[in-house]
């Protein structure tokens, strides 16, 4: 007799994408804690009475357990139990937007690949501050300034890129190539395009960047702040990180448009040069 090795693993794990499977089974991508993004097959999920119920709906917070053979290309999963379904997402557009634009993250880029529980204990925060939070959209910016960082293009916050000082007056011209920003004074001579955002925008990006999960909530953005760092986060995320230049989350979050980026972007000076929205 042949004896196959198989590891049987457990770990928990947020869906971020389902695909079907034959005639009743589907492949799922997950973002585990442990092993990072991984794909499994759960036989029969299709299936009314599946043993798997609705516990493998996209965002869903769930624990697996998923067999390795050494023989087969995809682990096959065993057991999946929910640990939190994120109701409020379902019922609120914007909330799933947010939500869903940080799992595209997650799903399209190489940070997403390999195992980082302090990345996945990030995402897990994160959407249950979106879930739950009255002020869904700090979430989303505390996760993408910190992906950013975790993914090697932490912006450059603190001083103006040119004379090194900290920003006094009221712009800044963000360089998207550079990774940050001239202050008022260094860019008037600067002929590189670029996008203005206030300097409230840049201190209250730094504020965020500083805080943890226990004074995040306790962060609120105005209407103008919020847009300018949704401008920014489009702008860097397509022009640094790939796998992120065409991303059906973030053009979906700009037509929801809460925050009237799309507008704001045509009637400001844009950088149209470095990357068109
Ligand atoms: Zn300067």
């Amino acid at each position: 007799m042949v004896r196959v090795k198989m590891a049987i693993l457990k770990t928990e794990a947020i869906v971020l994408r389902m695909q079907e499977y034959g005639e009743s089974s589907k492949i799922l991508t997950l973002y585990t804690r442990d092993y990072g993004r991984l794909k499994v097959l759960a036989k029969g999920a299709r299936r009314l009475k599946s043993r798997f119920g609705g516990v493998l709906d996209l965002i869903n917070y769930i624990t697996i357990v998923f067999y390795q053979k050494v023989t087969r290309d995809l682990p096959l999963l065993s057991q999946a139990d929910l640990v939190r379904p994120f109701l409020h997402l379902r019922e609120d557009l914007h909330r799933l937007a947010l939500a869903s634009a940080l799992v595209e993250l997650i799903d399209r880029t190489e940070s997403g690949q390999m195992p980082n529980p302090r990345l996945f204990k990030l995402l897990v925060g994160c959407l249950i501050g979106i879930d739950e939070s009255g002020n869904a959209e700090v979430y989303f910016d505390y996760f993408t300034l910190h992906f950013l960082g975790f993914a090697g293009f932490r912006p450059r916050l603190r001083r103006c890129l040119h004379c090194g000082q900290k920003p006094k007056g009221y712009v800044v011209n963000f360089q998207f190539r550079r990774g940050g920003y001239f202050c008022e004074n260094c860019s008037s001579n600067n002929q590189e395009g670029g996008l203005q955002v206030s300097v409230a925008t840049i201190h209250s990006l730094l504020a965020l960047r500083d805080a943890n999960f226990t004074t995040v909530g306790q962060f609120s953005f105005s209407q103008t702040i919020q847009r300018e760092i949704e401008a920014l986060f489009l702008y860097f995320l397509r022009y640094h990180v790939e796998g992120f230049r065409n991303s059906t989350s973030l053009e979906f979050l700009q037509r929801l448009d809460k925050n009237n980026l799309t507008q704001w972007l045509q009637s400001t000076q844009t950088c149209k040069e470095e990357i068109s929205v």
